[in-house]
């Protein structure tokens, strides 16, 4: 059995680059042109992305590896998200780029603060199980998650469903059930103070006051929307597949649950159109975690659809992640 990291961070790619053709789309024109199955890479990108290349979403996780293999903590990992996003990658979120364009750790305060504390993208949460597969557990696990979504999503959902998620797979890797596994992670967010841990890496300082503010006045209440939306999907519940943070959560959580095969897990991410390949990139994490085995013919043709220093688009993700997950366990 390859390592369980290893393999979630293939099975997250995989995900992501199957909902690339589908990412902006409806339903509808998803069925139109694809069919009623969805089982191997397709063109149709709308950021020209070709058949078998991972988005923006499984780019950042690997970006975050290689910040991680830096060995220099979380500087690490915004300067290797910065180097990614200065070779200028197809696609990147709006909120994402205003805050790495700051320069500095307090970027997605800042960006938070200038979106009138409304952003609450899935920019965060759909690249965080990088800090799961760069080898963090327990509560470093929970702090690393928190600021690591914080260099450019602060708002206390973002940041608290990145905590959950993470630990959500840890205790999948675990061989939790799917539902005890959630109701742990739901138990360790909420007994992590990340507020305390963006103040003590300075995402929170002198010149972030009014988000620090914000964030605890809404720390709370966004628990509160993070468990609510985690339990939901526990049910099968899907509100939405836009890009909000919970929405995604809760998706990938509904379709993620009680499936016995990978492609059971994805395929309805994949033909729920919106932001597919985000909602897919989750829940192949999820059954990464889980061990459900990648189909076979998705590993080979598996790539990144940009290049940046660290990483070449052309490399085969199955050759070359073995070394990117190896340098981030030794950062
Ligand atoms: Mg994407």
């Amino acid at each position: 059995m390859t390592d369980p990291h290893l393999h979630t961070l293939l099975s997250l790619t995989a995900a992501d680059a199957l909902g690339a053709a589908t990412e902006f789309k409806t339903p509808e024109a998803i069925r139109a042109r694809y069919g009623e199955t969805f089982t191997d890479y397709q063109p149709g990108s709308v950021f020209g992305f070709a058949p078998g290349e991972g988005t923006d979403d499984s780019q950042m996780t690997v970006a975050t590896l290689l910040g991680y293999a830096r060995g220099e903590g979380l500087e690490g990992v915004r300067l290797a998200l910065r180097a990614w996003l200065g070779a200028g990658p197809p696609d990147v979120g709006s909120l994402t780029r205003a805050a790495l364009s700051h320069g500095t750790p307090d970027g997605g305060a800042r960006a938070w603060t200038a979106s009138g504390f409304e952003s609450a993208g899935n920019g965060g949460l759909m690249r965080v199980a990088a800090v799961w597969i760069a080898g963090f557990t327990g509560g470093a696990l929970a702090r690393e998650s928190a600021v690591v979504t914080a260099l450019t999503h602060a708002d206390p959902r973002c940041v608290h469903a990145s905590v959950f998620l993470t630990a959500f797979l840890q205790a999948l890797s675990a061989e939790a059930t799917y539902r005890v596994g959630a109701e742990v992670a739901l138990a360790a967010m909420d007994t992590f103070d990340a507020r305390d841990a963006l103040l003590d890496t300075g995402i929170f300082g002198l010149g972030t006051r009014e988000a620090h503010a914000a964030f605890r006045e809404r720390d709370r209440g966004a628990r509160a929307g993070v468990r609510a939306r985690v339990r939901s999907g526990l049910d099968g519940h899907v509100t939405s597949q836009g890009g909000f943070v919970l929405d995604t959560l809760e998706a990938a959580v509904a379709h993620a649950r009680a499936h016995t095969t990978w492609p059971a897990c994805v395929e309805p991410a994949v033909l729920g159109g919106d932001d597919s390949d985000t909602v897919a990139c989750v829940v192949g994490a999820i059954a990464g975690a889980r061990g459900l085995p990648i189909p076979e013919h998705l590993l080979p043709p598996l790539r990144l659809g940009h290049g940046w220093p660290g990483w070449e688009q052309a490399w085969a993700c199955t050759e070359h992640f073995p070394a990117v997950v190896a340098g981030a366990r030794r950062g």
